[in-house]
């Protein structure tokens, strides 16, 4: 590729215009104004309200730098109605000079009240000379960074309007299916729009051409997730298919009949496993929906296919329980599991990497220590990551195998959001358990105040009398992990030393592996009762008893947490509940999460309305995936991505040269991070 360049711009203006994102012309093209000047017209000193943003043509009366209370530069103006006064704080002793009595200028600012009168501090101001003619455009402002003036912004954008390319990429059929405007007119009237209008009409005048805009950038992002997805269809991966017998076996001896949504993306994997390319899917369901059954099953399909599969969780714990309740799937089976984790000895981790390595064990389930210990299989065919959210969002897994591309399932409890999976997630194939195992009773949700803690206590007794179990979480405390460990053993505390009688347990992130899974395994057990735990119980831990979770602080949770924490209660057959204690007064924007998580208990439902709350950036972890964010577009708008996703792949089939055009257009300086 030539090397990016800028006409125009001097070498330390490139960097302030690469630190904006912007290194080639057909960048500062799409560098769009966040609003505008009007300096078209002029205002009548007499007519200068307080607060009003205005244009007036003055003569300098006198100018003066004053040395209390601060040093400042204060020159006093006029016109035919009236007189001002300019306000400098910051100024050089040139523009003293530049103010002489009887020079025509141009100001331009806010009109503020000041004792004198009115007056404009820092005004923007331009020296006339004669009869100039006022400007017949309104002035952009455009996002800029410090040392990189509006004017040179300007002067750039202005060339590259005049240079840069601004042919159409899109091919008319489209442009007219979809009524969109044509691409050089929409770029043009939203750096220059006419004056004489108000903010709602200019924004209606608008409205058709930023339609464009989001459209180019949503198709760019289609595209480009599209081609990574026939890139990766391109290459080779071992054919997982088996004669069935074991699947059957696995499926014959559960305890339950799967759901017809599992049955369903049991087909859908099973299918993508048979095929010659690495399947790249996403199988979400809510917390408790049944996705470790199909883990299961995909992981035996690789066993009948003669490939090992490897199955990784976030934690310890996590990890710990799949391994149980896979072993007890698979044993009876003559399947045997190998087990790894970080907190192994040295040698034993070493034993089992070198049975996996000569291919002797060919399922293993761990934690990332699995990708960690730079674990060498011998015919890995299937990589499962399990609450996959935990990971960041499309970790590359590292996993190694000889040179073989490998089959990869993502499994996550934090639902994607329709147009999220849409967007962002368009290189990935998506299944998703969209229902419950049978029997579940709905988890009842109450908001209590933290002064009713003690309230709060008498249920848990009573519920512990009764043979149920219950889980305490901890106030999260985000800050310091040593803080949020005093927070739990205050909680511990305080909670043995009211409940007496209760058998209870701690578990937090600084335990050692093996407490933290004896403890898992005594609450398992019914040997503990109330479980006082930070948020390591939020993925994945199944104990069908426990039916109650208090939840303290839940103001300072996030919705998924929440939802997440909510999924450990409800799991067998007993009424659950689930207890937010708050703390008074709530924020604004607390007050909204706990009260969606209140109202809503579908996961998709919630994760649509987090999406509203946080937007995108957040929830796709795009800081780790390094996706370049949507700056125009706006997810909200499901019937345009709609369109720019038909659009992509009609341009990918038919029009490929106008796909390749308009991708350099967008995405140039970006190619490489999308292809994460
Ligand atoms: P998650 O999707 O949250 O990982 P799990 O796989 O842990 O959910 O399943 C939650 C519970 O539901 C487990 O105890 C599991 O054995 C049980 N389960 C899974 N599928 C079914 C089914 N089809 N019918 C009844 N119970 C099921
Ligand atoms: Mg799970």
């Amino acid at each position: 590729m030539a090397k990016p360049a800028i006409p125009g711009a001097t070498p330390v203006v490139a960097e302030k215009l690469k630190a904006l994102g912007l290194t080639t012309q057909a960048d500062l093209v799409l560098h769009l104004p966040l609003r505008f000047e009007d300096e078209t017209r002029i205002t009548p000193i007499a007519a200068a309200q307080p607060g009003m943003t205005a244009q007036f043509e003055v003569t300098v009366v006198a100018a003066e730098i004053l040395e209390r209370p601060r040093r400042q530069l204060v020159c006093r103006v006029e016109d035919a109605t009236g007189q001002l006064v300019l306000r400098f704080l910051h100024f050089y002793p040139s523009q003293l000079k530049l103010l002489q009595a009887g020079r025509r200028l141009r100001v331009f600012g806010e009109v503020r009240g000041g004792f004198w009168g009115s007056e404009l501090i820092h005004p923007r101001l331009k020296v006339i000379h004669g009869d100039e003619p006022l400007p017949t455009a309104l002035t952009p402002v455009y996002p800029t960074t410090a040392g990189l003036s509006q004017a040179s912004l300007r002067r750039l954008i202005q060339r590259a309007l005049e240079e840069a390319d601004l042919s159409e990429t899109l091919p008319a059929p489209l442009l007219k299916r979809w009524q969109l405007e044509d691409f050089a007119t929409s770029v043009r009237s939203l750096h220059a729009p006419p004056p004489g209008l108000d903010a709602a009409a200019l924004a209606a005048w608008q409205r058709p051409f930023w339609r464009r805009i989001a459209f180019d950038e949503l198709l760019a992002q289609q595209l480009s997730l599209r081609q990574a997805y026939a890139a990766r269809r391109a290459r080779t991966a071992p054919v997982l298919a088996g004669d069935g017998r074991l699947t059957a076996a696995l499926l014959a001896r559960l305890p339950f009949r799967l759901t017809e949504a599992q049955a369903r993306v049991w087909r859908e994997i099973e299918r993508d496993l048979a095929q010659p390319h690495p399947m790249q899917r996403l199988l979400q369901g809510d917390v408790g929906s049944g996705k470790t059954v199909v883990a299961a099953l995909a992981m035996v399909r690789a066993v009948e296919a003669g490939y090992q599969a490897a199955l990784m969780a976030p934690t310890e714990i996590l990890a710990e329980q799949h391994y149980q309740k896979l072993s007890a799937w698979l044993a009876p089976l003559g399947l045997e599991l190998a087990w790894l984790s970080g907190s192994q000895k040295k040698k034993e981790k070493q034993a089992i990497a070198a049975k996996v390595g000569a291919g002797e064990s060919a399922l293993v389930v761990g934690t990332h220590a699995l990708i960690e210990e730079r674990v060498v299989f011998a015919r890995l065919g299937l990589a499962i990551v399990d609450e996959q959210h935990r990971f960041g969002v499309r970790q590359r897994l590292a996993l190694k195998q000889k040179g073989q591309e490998v089959h990869q399932l993502a499994m996550s409890a934090t639902p994607i959001p329709r147009t999220l999976a849409m967007s962002y997630y368009a290189d990935l194939d998506v299944s998703v358990i969209d229902a419950l195992p049978p029997g579940r009773t709905p988890v009842l949700t109450k908001l209590v105040a933290s002064a009713r803690r003690a309230e709060v206590i008498e249920r848990v007794r009573a519920l512990c009398a009764a043979g149920r179990q219950a889980y305490w979480v901890c106030p999260l405390v985000e800050e310091s992990e040593a803080l949020q460990l005093k927070a739990a053993e205050e909680t511990f505390a305080h909670l043995s030393a009211e409940l007496p009688e209760l058998r209870i347990g701690l578990v937090h992130g600084r335990l050692k592996p093996e407490e933290k899974a004896a403890t898992m395994a005594a609450f398992q057990r019914n040997e503990i009762q109330l479980l006082v735990a930070t948020t390591v119980i939020e993925v994945g831990v199944d104990v069908p008893n426990a039916s109650l979770m208090v939840i303290e602080h839940a103001e300072r949770f996030g919705l998924a947490q929440l939802h997440q924490l909510r999924g450990r209660v409800g799991r067998g057959a007993a009424e659950s509940a689930c207890i937010l204690l708050y703390e008074p007064p709530l924020s604004e924007n607390a007050r909204q999460r706990l009260k969606i998580i209140y109202e809503h208990h579908d996961g998709f439902e919630i994760a649509r309305q987090d999406l509203h709350l946080r937007g995108p950036g957040e929830f796709v972890g795009a800081r780790q995936s390094g996706l370049p964010l949507l700056r125009f577009a706006d997810l909200e708008d499901e019937a345009l991505l709609a369109a720019a996703r038909a659009a992509a792949e009609e341009m990918l089939a038919q029009w490929p040269e106008h796909a390749a055009r308009h991708l350099a257009r967008w995405l140039a300086q970006r190619a490489e991070l999308i292809r994460a």
